[in-house]
């Protein structure tokens, strides 16, 4: 019986189960020596779901001690067939990347500086000025005197690092507050 590469890494994953089948009759040599030098060699594998756009590949990310060392596409998931967009194939760096940002970074108006803020600053000075601007500009209704609620002169725009759901409250609480300019870049 010879074992494909996809079947070898599930076998990989059930541990033991290996020592098994090999009594069973299933030849495991070909495939323990092409994922000898493999990289996932040991890891676990656990099915997960690209959150960058609404097509929602599965993607395998494989787990070795306690860290993602691999994320690719899942080939038994039937809408992508294991392809990932750039995107996607890029998304082990949205959790390991040495250059992702874990504090707020803050430019003041006409400086070319970033600063580090803490959480509480930066909520709250984003939490004001939306406060303020809303406030100055709110429009109940338009010049026809039918009832809008609306504010125009705030913009969001998303980032592709937010996940759809994140995506989803985001796109609520805009709307609560009448803004109607938005973006995302995961629909690009
Ligand atoms: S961003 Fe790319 S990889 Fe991710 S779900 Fe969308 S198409 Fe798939």
């Amino acid at each position: 019986m010879s074992v494909s590469r996809r079947g070898f890494i599930k076998l990989l994953g059930a541990g033991t189960a290996c020592l098994g089948l090999s009594k069973l009759g299933v030849d495991l040599a070909p495939a323990q020596a092409y994922a000898a030098g493999m990289k996932i060699e040991g890891a676990r594998e656990v099915i997960s779901i690209c959150p960058f756009c609404s097509c929602g590949c599965n993607t395998l990310v494989h787990v070795k001690d306690g860290r993602i060392i691999n994320v690719e596409g899942d080939p038994d998931y039937p809408i992508s067939a294991g392809g990932l967009c750039a995107k996607g194939a890029a998304l082990k760096s949205l959790h390991t990347s040495s250059e992702r940002l874990t504090r707020p970074l803050y430019r003041a108006p006409g400086s070319a500086k970033w600063v580090e803020k803490d959480w509480n600053w930066m909520l709250d000075t984003i939490a004001r000025k939306v406060k303020d601007q809303r406030d100055k500009d709110f429009t109940l209704k338009n010049a026809d005197g039918v009832e809008v609620n609306r504010l125009e002169s705030v913009f969001s725009l998303g980032s592709s690092q937010m996940s759809n759901e994140e995506c989803a409250v985001a796109h609520q609480s805009l709307r609560s507050l009448g803004i109607v300019h938005m973006d995302h870049q995961a629909r690009v």
